[in-house]
């Protein structure tokens, strides 16, 4: 008896040990965030990983499975999925999630986008017609972002509304703690000239104060060619421009990078752009911690 007591008691609250939301994201910074102000009120998966390009990735039906059961669909935005989230989202028919209903979050629509073009020639492959999607790297963005989407969970669950809107409190007076350590730290690299791989780090600029004076890529999404990094070298070489570092992030060759780095002497820095993109980038803090120690070991 007592055991079929104890039985019917374990169904009943068997529910409850569940995630009350289901967050699929498409980039792992979301994806931290969203456990940073629900954990674990939430379940979460990212369509990719620190190590993949988040302009390119396969619709993998695992991929497809995700997404047709998740509540809140949370992706960077401004045409970074524009080559794959489409796809995704059609065959996962789960009319929730799809853009312009409230289990969309477009993290880039909430903050000041950078990089906006006056036109944009597609002929030539520009892959950022919306601007600048790579909004992570100023941690500013992400304080702005991790307010609106406490709002947008507390929405989609309002059983638990306090609990997101609390989780997001705490998380913003971590956050804010940290961006003030973090500035103190990085005052130095500020007027840093720096040389990019892809446009992936305008906000980190932005935010840092580093100025970009170069692209390995001839244009956002076209890989760099031989003529362009011949341009490059007569540009930064003996006598030429100066600059610290040449930065890609972890899922660029190295190629292009150390092929500049030998010949100038510019040292070639990879820098996590994510969660997951370095051994120690392994949340959205020790990410930026992480940034910040790859580029002042460098300076000092
Ligand atoms: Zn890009």
């Amino acid at each position: 008896m007592h055991r079929c007591i104890y039985l019917a008691f374990l169904l009943i609250t068997a529910p409850l040990a569940q995630a009350d939301l289901r967050v699929f994201t498409c980039e792992p910074e979301w994806e931290a965030l969203a456990v940073e102000i629900g954990g674990i009120l939430v379940k979460t998966d990212s369509a990719t990983h620190a190590l993949q390009d988040p302009h390119y990735i396969q619709a993998r039906p695992s991929l497809i499975a995700k997404l047709r059961r998740a509540d809140l669909l949370i992706c960077s935005g401004a045409e970074l999925e524009i080559g794959w989230l489409p796809q995704l989202l059609s065959k996962a028919n789960n009319p929730n999630v799809r853009p312009g209903n409230i289990g969309y979050f477009e993290a880039s629509s909430f903050v000041p986008r950078l990089d906006v073009p006056a036109s944009v020639d597609r002929a030539k492959g520009d892959m950022h017609p919306q601007g600048n999607p790579h909004i992570q790297a100023n941690p500013h963005n992400i304080l702005i972002i991790a307010q609106a989407l406490a709002g947008r969970m507390a929405q989609l669950d309002p059983a638990n509304a306090d609990r997101y809107r609390q989780g997001g409190v705490d998380f913003l007076e971590r956050w804010q703690e940290a961006i003030a350590a973090w500035e103190d730290r990085a005052g130095v690299l500020r007027g840093k000239r720096v040389v990019v791989h892809h446009k992936s780090w305008v906000y980190l600029q932005d935010w840092l104060g580093l100025v970009e004076v170069a692209t390995l890529e001839p244009v956002p999404g076209v890989p760099p060619t031989a003529n362009h990094l011949s341009e490059l070298l007569r540009m930064f070489g003996e006598d030429g421009d100066s600059a610290e570092y040449i930065i890609r992030a972890p899922y660029q060759s190295d190629k292009a990078s150390l092929w500049l780095s030998e010949r100038t002497g510019i040292p070639a820095l990879l820098l996590p752009l994510t969660v997951g993109g370095s051994e120690d980038a392994t949340d959205l803090f020790s990410l930026f911690d992480d940034i910040l120690d790859r580029l002042l070991e460098v300076e000092s």
